[in-house]
């Protein structure tokens, strides 16, 4: 999953650009038994299986000081936004902690990480693609990743440092005829190369994170 997902696109350049990198590591090196097994029944019983607390202290030792901050992946977690990417993609490093099935001994959320984060209200069956979101969004933030520093400078949730949504675009045509009886238009102040104007009308429809969906 990681390997398709760290070969597309501009985090596969920026990787190869050395603006990122990526380390990968399989916690089932860390086991304690033959059977590399990282995981057991709860205590108290119930379903699924628990990531141990000494198998995750063993592998987060091994790395030292070279973990960085420590992110735990947990639907319990406190919401994932854009300021959450912009903070963290100040770091040097960051250790994204993937889980699957039950979840994690409670140990590991008390004891072993910086801070909990879930990338929205909704459970996943593992923490890999909560990660790849992760990577995603705070590696476009690190500087050199997108090539034009100005496309990330004022988008959605973070618009002159205001949690705001990003205001309508246009492209050619400037009709768009879908029948013969139909016309999509853009609008005209776009048009018309007055800058000011412009500015004005696209203040005006930048909408309020509250406001989403934008209705017509
Ligand atoms: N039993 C857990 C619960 O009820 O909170 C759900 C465990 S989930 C099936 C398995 C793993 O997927 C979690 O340990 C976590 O790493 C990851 N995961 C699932 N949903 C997530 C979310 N919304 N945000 C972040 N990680 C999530």
């Amino acid at each position: 999953m990681f390997k398709s997902f760290l070969e597309t696109s501009l985090i596969k350049r920026a990787i190869k650009k050395k603006f990122l990198k990526i380390n990968l590591i399989n916690l089932r090196d860390f086991a304690a038994d033959r059977h590399r097994s990282i995981d057991d029944s709860p205590f108290g019983g119930g379903f699924g299986m628990v990531f141990r607390v000494d198998v995750m202290f063993k592998a987060l030792k091994k790395l030292g000081n070279q973990k960085g901050r420590v992110i735990l992946l947990t639907p319990r977690g406190k919401r994932f936004e854009q300021a959450t990417a912009k903070r963290l993609s100040q770091e040097k490093t960051i250790t994204l902690i993937c889980g699957h099935y039950e979840g994690f001994d409670e140990r590991i959320h008390h004891y072993l990480v910086d801070e909990q984060i879930s990338i929205g209200d909704y459970v996943l069956t593992g923490g890999e693609i909560p990660a790849c979101v992760l990577i995603d969004c705070i590696g476009r933030l690190v500087k050199g990743v997108v090539g034009k520093e100005g496309s990330i400078k004022e988008e959605s949730f973070d618009i002159n440092g205001r949690k705001l949504l990003e205001y309508p675009q246009y492209t050619r045509p400037e009709i768009f005829q879908p029948d013969h009886k139909t016309k999509w238009k853009v609008p005209k102040v776009l048009l018309s190369g007055d800058h000011q104007k412009i500015k004005e009308w696209r203040n005006r429809h930048t909408r309020k994170v509250w406001q989403r969906p934008v209705k017509y």
